[in-house]
């Protein structure tokens, strides 16, 4: 196995960054040598540098053309990040992202040509949960600003959307597509599927 690179997609607040966390244990304890990119990060980084943003939530209120710029800058980071990683024959890099981005001017893909090419990954695993359990997790999550995405209509639209945008996503490099279904109190459940799937993906 070479570099294996999986990306994690899902409505904010569904639970990824926990479930991957918990990923990153389990690879490690079998031997991988796994390293987590969060996407998020990347573009808070390049934006907050430059004075635009002070919290990672305010990135989608920003306009067009400073995400696009923020996502292309990202996209390259995330490369060279990949590229660096020493070729030890059993390495994952799971992309910690979004399939789509509710913007102030409407959906736009987090995974566009320009992304997805880059990053070339061999999965897009979505992440879901009941609208309800979303709602109640985002609610009790005071570390993040998440009140743009709760309201249950635009859940059940985001819900379809990510599934939408994710296979347009996968289609331009011929990814498989995983829903991976995030229990409430039982994220080590999704996690373990998404292990078993990195494995198998070889
Ligand atoms: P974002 O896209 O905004 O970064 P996210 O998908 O990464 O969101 P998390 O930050 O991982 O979401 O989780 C949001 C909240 O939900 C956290 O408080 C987390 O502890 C909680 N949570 C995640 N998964 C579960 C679960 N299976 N059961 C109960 N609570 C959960
Ligand atoms: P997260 O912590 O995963 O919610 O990431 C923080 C923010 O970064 C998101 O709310 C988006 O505004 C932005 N973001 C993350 N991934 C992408 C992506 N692939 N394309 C565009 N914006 C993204
Ligand atoms: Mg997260």
């Amino acid at each position: 196995m070479g570099k294996t690179v999986v990306a994690v997609v899902g409505v904010p607040g569904v639970g990824k960054t926990t479930v991957l966390n918990l990923v990153v244990k389990e690879l490690t304890s079998e031997g991988f040598n796994v390293k987590v990119i969060n996407f998020g990060d990347y573009m808070f980084n390049v934006l907050h540098a430059k004075g635009i943003v002070k919290s990672r939530d305010e990135i989608r209120h920003q306009s067009m053309e400073v995400q696009i710029n923020a996502q292309l800058m990202a996209a390259e980071e995330i490369r060279k990040e990949i590229d660096l990683m020493q070729d030890v024959g059993n390495n994952v890099v799971i992309i910690d992202t979004h399939a789509v981005i509710k913007t102030g001017n409407g959906f736009w893909s987090g995974l566009p040509e320009y992304v997805v090419k880059r990053i070339q990954p061999k999965a897009i695993v979505i992440i879901e949960s009941s609208v309800e359990e979303i709602m109640s997790r985002q609610g009790r999550d005071k570390n993040r600003y998440r009140a743009d995405y709760n309201d249950p209509r635009l859940l059940n639209e985001l819900l379809m959307m990510n599934r939408m945008y994710a296979i347009a996503s996968a289609v331009l490099v011929g990814a498989v597509v995983r829903i991976v279904y995030n229990r409430e109190g039982a994220p080590g459940e999704a996690a373990q599927e998404i292990v078993n799937l990195i494995t198998a993906l070889g």
